[in-house]
């Protein structure tokens, strides 16, 4: 039987079975044991020093008995401490970016989703590289900065050369005032050659889902196909680390298996990459399993509500508390809105799902990878996010500056986020406002701009930030980053 070892680069020893049956059967015991989550609760919390402000973050069991817990006054403080932690590294900034599907030829069964091989009835479609530049150009219109591109696995269809072309192609449109600045990549596990390549071609985060992190029902829930190596697909972000890609994305399908087991899985896969690599996951998302085309989400019968769904994300904020939380356009407004409370920093706007769909006038459905629950278009969000005391950011500076892996996390640590991350998320509104927003939303954003901007602590900064955004208002002048 597998011994479980954080350290090492074998998944049935990193993602152990035992230790996360081990660790669901702890928290169980412990879900009502006050001294020892009050113990959890006060390690979680974020200490200020005189550095900044530091959380210590919590270990997977530690995290686990929080999950289970149901007391309702410590569940409310978990809520509480998770608003603390966003609020400390993440203020009330939240990033946006859009998914760009490039092409939904695969060569996979995934049971969960409608791009498996054997649906027959779907339009397969590959966009070429005229086709990219349009949709490029509409996200851009719409005033993204920021994509993460999406494809299934087909070497044929979609070898990594036909990747490395459309971030090519991305990276060089520059369509009025817009641009790409940051390509975030979520395809197929891939070799370390593969990871090497991407990284060479300047990508932000490459992004692969677990989907689950439970051997078997993986196994069940990918029948045929390359996906079908549990082993391969769990060591991706190893292959892409020593790639040289330090910024890596994990996420669970949520409504697969059960939630305890995920949870365990995906603190222990975030406790592994800080052991071996130094540095943890740059973004966890948490995807939920959608209605799309020949897909029932009500086979699996593993839904979670969404009360439990929001307690799950506030206990992955608590647990840790530098990697940022990304939440797309699967889950309506009401749900939003609550979970960038508790520690979602990153959400989808505007997103259509199917390939090619951002060039045409209606939603498309015929190459849809799953239904879209929020709607609306990039500037309702916009406006509703700031409405609701948010500042919507098109920031990609730090990958840009180098601030990447550890990097990042040093500037967290710091506490120089106010200074940093703060202006430079007014800078690329300011941008948003100018070039693309409604006279309703821009009236409301500048409004915002200077409300925020006296929060900026050093005066030097402060100044500057708001010169840049006079000039951004009032000359074609774009692109200032601290
Ligand atoms: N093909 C790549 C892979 O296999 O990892 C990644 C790209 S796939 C387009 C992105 C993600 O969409 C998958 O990892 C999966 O978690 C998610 N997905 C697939 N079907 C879904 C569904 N019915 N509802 C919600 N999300 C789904």
């Amino acid at each position: 039987m597998a011994i479980y070892n954080p350290k090492s680069l074998k998944a049935e020893e990193f993602i152990n079975d035992a230790e996360i049956l081990a660790t669901i059967e702890y928290a169980e015991a412990n879900k009502s044991n006050l001294p020892l989550i009050d113990e959890i609760l006060k390690k979680a919390r974020p200490q200020k020093t005189e550095s900044g402000v530091v959380c210590a973050g919590l270990s997977h069991r530690e995290a686990s008995v929080l999950l289970a817990c149901d007391i309702p006054e410590k569940v409310e403080e978990i809520y509480q401490i998770a608003e603390e932690i966003k609020l400390a590294f993440y203020g009330n900034r939240i990033v946006m970016f859009a998914p760009l599907y490039l092409s939904n030829y695969c060569v996979n069964g995934c049971l969960y989703c409608p791009y498996h091989l054997k649906n027959k009835h779907i339009t397969r479609k590959k966009l070429t590289q005229e086709e990219v530049k349009a949709e490029v150009i509409a996200l851009q219109d719409m005033g993204h900065k920021r994509l993460a591109i999406e494809a299934g696995e087909d070497p044929v269809n979609n070898p990594l050369e036909y990747i490395l072309e459309c971030i090519k192609t991305i990276y060089s449109i520059n369509h009025k005032n817009g641009a790409i600045r940051r390509v975030n990549v979520n395809i197929a596990a891939t070799t370390v050659e593969d990871y090497r390549k991407l990284k060479e071609a300047g990508i932000g985060t490459y992004i692969l889902f677990q989907e689950t992190y439970h051997k078997e029902s993986y196994l069940t829930l990918h029948p045929t196909g390359p996906k079908h190596d549990y082993d391969y697909h769990t060591e991706a972000m190893d292959r892409a680390m020593e790639g040289g890609i330090d910024d890596v994305g994990l996420g669970v399908l949520f409504g697969l298996e059960k939630y305890k087991y995920e949870f365990a899985g995906l603190i222990m896969h975030a406790e592994h990459l800080e052991a071996v690599h130094g540095v943890g996951p740059h973004t966890i998302s948490v995807p939920r399993v959608k209605r799309a085309d020949d897909i029932d989400p009500d086979v699996f019968d593993n839904s979670i509500p969404d009360e439990m769904f929001e307690k799950i994300i506030a206990c992955i904020r608590l647990a840790v508390p530098y990697t940022g939380m990304i939440i797309s356009t699967r889950e309506n407004e009401k749900v939003r809105e609550r979970v960038l409370r508790l520690g979602i920093s990153q959400i989808s706007g505007g997103s259509r799902t199917s390939v090619g769909g951002y060039t045409e006038e209606e939603r498309p459905h015929d190459s849809e990878q799953f239904d879209v629950s929020d709607q609306r278009s990039l500037d309702e969000v916009v406006n509703w996010l700031m409405v609701n005391g948010h500042i919507p950011s098109f920031c990609t500076a730090c990958y840009r500056e180098g601030r990447t892996g550890d990097r990042f996390m040093a500037l967290c640590k710091n506490g120089q986020i106010l200074n940093c991350c703060h202006p430079n998320a007014l800078m690329t509104l300011a941008e948003y406002l100018t070039d693309y927003a409604s006279e309703e939303t821009k009236e409301r954003g500048m409004a915002l701009i200077e409300k925020e901007l006296k929060k900026i602590p050093k005066d030097k900064i402060r100044g500057i930030a708001a010169e840049n955004i006079e000039a951004i208002f009032n000359s074609n002048r774009r692109d200032f980053r601290f």
